[in-house]
C-alpha cells in the first residue's frame, strides 16, 4: 500500500503553484485533484504524478475509472 504520509504530501503537479491542489483518493488506486479534476492512478503501489497522466483522465468520471488503472 501506498504510505498514508506519503499521499498527504502529495499535491496535483498542474495546480500546486497557484492552489492547494488537493487529492482525493478514489477507489483505492486513484487520486483526483480537488482544483482541476486531473485523476492519477496508482500503479504498483506508485502514484504516477505526471500531469500528461492526469489529463487523459480530466474528463472521466470518477465513477467510470478503471480500476485497477491500466498500466503504462
Ligand atoms: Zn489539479
Amino acid at each position: 500500500m501506498v504510505s498514508q504520509d506519503l499521499l498527504e504530501i502529495l499535491r496535483c503537479p498542474a495546480c500546486v503553484r497557484e492552489k492547494p491542489g488537493l487529492l482525493v483518493r478514489t477507489h483505492d488506486v486513484w487520486l483526483i485533484c480537488q482544483d482541476c479534476g486531473r485523476k492519477y492512478p496508482i500503479v504498483d503501489d506508485i502514484p504516477v504524478m505526471l500531469i500528461d497522466e492526469g489529463d487523459k483522465w480530466v474528463n472521466t468520471a470518477s465513477e467510470l475509472l478503471p480500476v485497477p488503472p491500466p498500466a503504462r
